[in-house]
């Protein structure tokens, strides 16, 4: 403490000795007080836990002598002692024995060591919690420390009162902040599968074992949680998902899908636009209502210019794959018959007229979202809302990483996640993955561009090391590329929307030149890669950039989807060192349009082979591509435990997909993704056992509560 607080304190006691006439009292004094012990009142209340020599004690303790005397002076402090009573009687002046001592000095002077716990207190209600270290001394050990307060009563002289006691037990570890005990455990250690306990300290898993080794762990301040039996695991990694865009507020008008393409009339026409952006922006509908609606002479962009003719507007579809267009969007991204179409894009157009008819595949949409979400102050507001929003939604999902597989970097979303790591609301550990536009007919400038924004802390909650590349589009919108041209059943299509091979948005030789250039940097790639052909390519593209650098770059790349995969490509992941990153759907709206356009053979040897990457050796993992998806990966562990002989082999292996193998995607498996001494106290707890119950009750899980860093993220109020 210091000189002149000492001083303050010393003065009060002078005063309060001087109405106890013991003015005269000098340093190294020892005084009997008056009326001391006369009275002792209270009793002890043991503290919770054993503090250990060396570890911090924290110690607040109510007015012991409950309702005061009337006419009693305040509490002028605490002492801890060594015995059961307060050195009652004993007094020296200047040592502060009884009121001298900061919070959380130790003082070893005679008669006894002591530890005054509280600068002076007000009578009534309780102190403020104060907190003092146990000095390093193991002679300490094993003593009992006693709590006490004084309270000075005119005419009768102090009277101490007892409030708490604690054994100071030997030397041991510090206690934790936070000890999950009594629960099944699952680890993903091989070493020690399934636990009870884990103990957290600053964010560090410091135990992970038995409960009797975790209590080893508990102190006065640790939260113990009793997992009662329940099932914790590590937190989930979700490698690919769209968490801000999935909650954008500027996608206010909404098309439910499976309606007929005029029907959206009604709904469109009460669609204001979008506020900050004098755009009308939507979000639904189909393709699979959109493609028999233009194959019938239908007019898309004349469905919208009817509903709404006065402002621009753009209508992304159920899969993102395509927007619907009215007449002056398309005005201002300056497509008209004579426009070609954009590097990963394609304008679909009326088939006399080569007008556009307002469906825009692929990034020839994209150009028109571009200016539709043109950055402004509201539309920064709206990012960051809706990535906070994104964000407690994952925690509540058991999601502690995340890649966000498209930052729009143009559209301000850097900045939104930038600003959610400065006000300390980043609530995960993210990757960015940075979108090359493959619109950007600069490549120079764009790959200078994107190694700007290149961050890789290893010690930050975010980082900009990813890069999401599109090889090709995808099945529904014939835009995926294929090695055989996509077969047509009239019975749905009479033509194709694309071309009979599907699309490139970043041909094999664009995809090797950036991805030579930017692992350079120290970018690990994101490849979205949807037919074999779209696979193929990108495989290629990845070793040649590998030949290029000479083996020397040490990658992490993946491809994502995956949907489908030629023989003679499945062994080429393990040979390359590429993650396969599936969403297992569970069937539904992707596999639906490959009855429609995959030949049978294709369909039968290609298509969704988890399995067989998986027993190729490739590195597996899962995610979800929420808002494609659903954000629930124990949809997805389920969905992957489902697919027949594509399934994933174990719960281990689809566990495994969602934490240790997505973390050594994300450079962090050193940290994150199992529960082992040394990691991070990222740790979920569910309310089943996904380990033991039967494979269609996984995906109705429900995580209980989400800890990152081992701070609550999130709790379910029932938990
Ligand atoms: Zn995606």
């Amino acid at each position: 403490m210091s000189h002149a607080r000492r001083l303050a304190l010393g003065t009060l006691v002078a005063s309060i000795a001087g109405q106890l006439s013991l003015a005269s009292a000098q340093a190294g004094d020892v005084t009997v007080l008056p009326g001391c012990g006369a009275n002792p009142t209270g009793s002890f209340v043991p503290l919770s836990g054993a503090p250990r020599v060396g570890q911090t004690l924290v110690l607040g303790v109510d007015n012991p002598l409950g309702t005061q005397p009337p006419g009693a002076l305040p509490m002028i402090g605490a002492a801890l002692t060594t015995g059961p009573f307060f050195p009652c009687g004993v007094f020296v002046p200047g040592t502060g024995m009884a009121g001298g001592a900061a919070a959380g000095e130790l003082m070893l002077g005679a008669p006894l060591p002591s530890v005054l716990i509280g600068a002076p207190w007000a009578g009534a209600g309780s102190p403020a919690p104060v907190s003092l270290p146990i000095p390093g001394n193991p002679a300490l050990a094993g003593l009992t420390f006693y709590a006490q307060g004084a309270l000075v009563e005119p005419g009768v002289g102090f009277r101490f009162a007892r409030a708490a006691s604690v054994t100071i037990g030997p030397p041991g570890p510090l206690p934790a902040d936070i000890i999950l005990e009594d629960g099944f455990v699952y680890t993903v250690d091989a070493a020690q599968p399934v636990v009870s306990a884990v103990a957290i300290r600053a964010g560090e898993i410091v135990y992970v074992g038995n409960d009797a080794g975790a209590a080893a762990y508990a102190g006065p301040l640790t939260q113990v949680i009793d997992l009662d039996g329940k099932m914790a695991m590590p937190g989930v990694h979700d490698s690919h998902v769209h968490i801000l865009e999935g909650f954008h507020g500027a996608f206010t008008c909404q098309l439910p899908p499976g309606q007929s393409i005029p029907s959206y009339g009604a709904i469109l026409q009460n669609c204001a636009p979008s506020a900050g952006t004098g755009w009308v922006i939507g979000y639904g509908h189909s393709i699979f209502d959109m493609h028999p609606f233009i194959e019938g002479g239908g007019s898309p962009v004349g469905v919208l210019d009817a509903a709404i003719p006065n402002h621009p507007t753009v209508i992304m579809e159920e899969t993102s794959h395509s927007v619907w267009v009215n007449s002056l969007a398309l005005q201002a991204v300056g497509f008209d018959a004579g426009s070609p179409d954009p590097p990963g894009g394609v304008i679909l157009r009326d088939p006399g007229t080569g007008a556009p008819n307002g469906v825009l595949l692929d990034a020839a949409g994209e150009m028109v979202m571009d200016l539709a979400l043109l950055p402004s102050p509201l539309l920064d507001q709206m990012n960051y809302d809706a990535l906070l929003d994104g964000l407690a939604a994952a925690n509540r999902n058991g999601i502690t990483s995340l890649c966000d597989a498209r930052v729009y970097w143009k559209r301000g979303y850097v900045e939104a996640w930038e600003q959610a790591r400065d006000l300390g609301t980043l609530s995960v550990r993210a990757i960015g993955g940075l979108w090359a536009y493959p619109y950007e007919l600069d490549d120079a400038q764009q790959i200078a561009d994107l190694t700007a924004l290149y961050s890789n802390d290893p010690s930050s909650l975010l980082r900009f090391s990813q890069v999401k590349l599109y090889a090709d589009g995808e099945i529904s919108h014939t835009t995926a590329a294929l090695l055989l041209p996509y077969q047509l059943d009239p019975f749905f299509f009479s033509g194709t929307l694309a071309g009979p091979l599907g699309i490139n948005v970043f041909d094999q030789a664009r995809l090797t030149s950036y991805i030579t250039q930017l692992q350079a940097v120290g970018f690990d790639m994101h490849v979205h890669t949807i037919g074999d052909r779209g696979v193929r390519e990108a495989l290629d593209a990845i070793e040649a950039a590998d030949l290029a650098s000479g083996g020397t770059v040490d990658a992490r790349h993946r491809l994502t989807h995956v949907h489908l995969v030629h023989p003679a490509d499945v062994p080429r992941f393990a040979a390359l060192d590429v993650t396969a990153d599936f969403q297992p759907f569970g069937g539904g709206l992707f596999s639906f349009f490959y009855g429609i356009y995959l030949p049978l053979a294709v369909l039968q040897q290609e298509a969704e082979q988890l399995r067989t990457l998986y027993d190729a050796g490739a590195r597996v993992v899962l995610s979800s591509d929420f808002d494609v998806g659903s954000l629930s990966p124990f949809e997805g562990m389920e969905n992957a435990l489902a697919m027949g002989p594509e399934s994933l082999p174990t719960r281990d292996a689809a566990i495994r997909a969602y934490t240790i193998e997505a973390a050594y995607l994300m450079r962090q498996e050193d940290k994150v993704g199992s529960l082992e001494t040394g990691k991070r106290g990222d740790v979920i707890v569910l309310d089943r056992n996904i380990t033991t119950i039967p494979v269609g009750q996984i995906g109705a899980t429900k995580v209980l509560l989400t800890l990152l860093d081992g701070q609550e993220v999130w709790r379910d109020p029932s938990f």
